[in-house]
């Protein structure tokens, strides 16, 4: 934990998920600020300056959704969307819109923890240049000669496969829509090639994965898109 504890603000009317979502927070060393509604969360967000936003899509005088856009459009703070089980639409909307990510109802507070961490992380200074290497476990990807290895191991990889790789390993830990993984790589959103993002993920799973049926590095979130499994996770609750 760095020496300022950060300050999460949650937009939640459930009294009861927000009191359970406060009490693990703080907890394990955040400070936090409530809100309850959609005005309270939009004011609070422009107030604090959080660092960073959970999010709860249905809220009594308004749309998370709208609130998610509105956010992003005012600041860059990591917003994860809190969301109930069997809407995948919204939550494609809300990461299209600019969440970070989604945390699914019911979820435990390791896997709460998890993603705050993956958006703390990522919420470095936006003018900063990117890393021209990642390393994620042992797979690593020099940028700059465009070279990829796993466990030391070079991994030949086709150059919309680096591409994909790539979007994915700098967002270790994010989830990623199929929207967004083919407007980074292919420039466009088009639902007919979103079998694009299906093919070559399958390609990479081949390489990278000893076993691709059962993927423990390019995970698939169901309905939504996939997400690279960041090095540092659930042994450490
Ligand atoms: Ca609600």
């Amino acid at each position: 934990m760095p020496e300022q504890q950060p300050l999460v603000l949650i937009v939640e009317d459930d009294s009861q998920l927000r009191q359970y979502l406060t009490t693990t927070l703080r907890s394990h060393g955040f400070k936090v600020a409530e809100a309850t509604t959609w005005e309270e969360g939009r004011s609070l967000a422009l107030q604090l300056a959080p660092d960073v936003v959970l999010l709860d899509l249905g809220l009594p005088d308004g749309d998370g959704l709208s609130l998610a856009r509105e956010l992003r459009g005012a600041s860059r703070v990591p917003i994860i969307v809190v969301s109930a089980r069997g809407r995948e639409e919204d939550k494609i909307l809300a990461l299209d819109m600019g969440a970070d990510d989604y945390i699914t109802k019911p979820f435990g507070s390791g896997e709460l923890l998890a993603r705050i961490r993956v958006a703390l992380r990522h919420s470095v200074d936006p003018a900063a240049p990117p890393p021209s290497v990642v390393e994620v476990g042992g797979l690593r990807m020099d940028f700059l000669m465009r070279e990829v290895t796993l466990n030391q191991k070079p991994v030949r990889l086709t150059k919309n496969e680096f591409d994909l790789l790539a979007v994915l390993i700098r967002h270790a830990g994010q989830v990623l829509t199929n929207g967004q993984l083919l407007q980074e790589v292919w420039g466009e959103t088009s639902k007919a090639h979103a079998t694009y993002v299906r093919i070559y993920m399958r390609s990479l799973r081949k390489k990278l994965e000893a076993d691709p049926t059962r993927p423990r590095l390019l995970l698939t979130e169901l309905g939504i898109g996939y997400r690279l499994k960041p090095e540092l996770d659930s042994q450490s609750e």
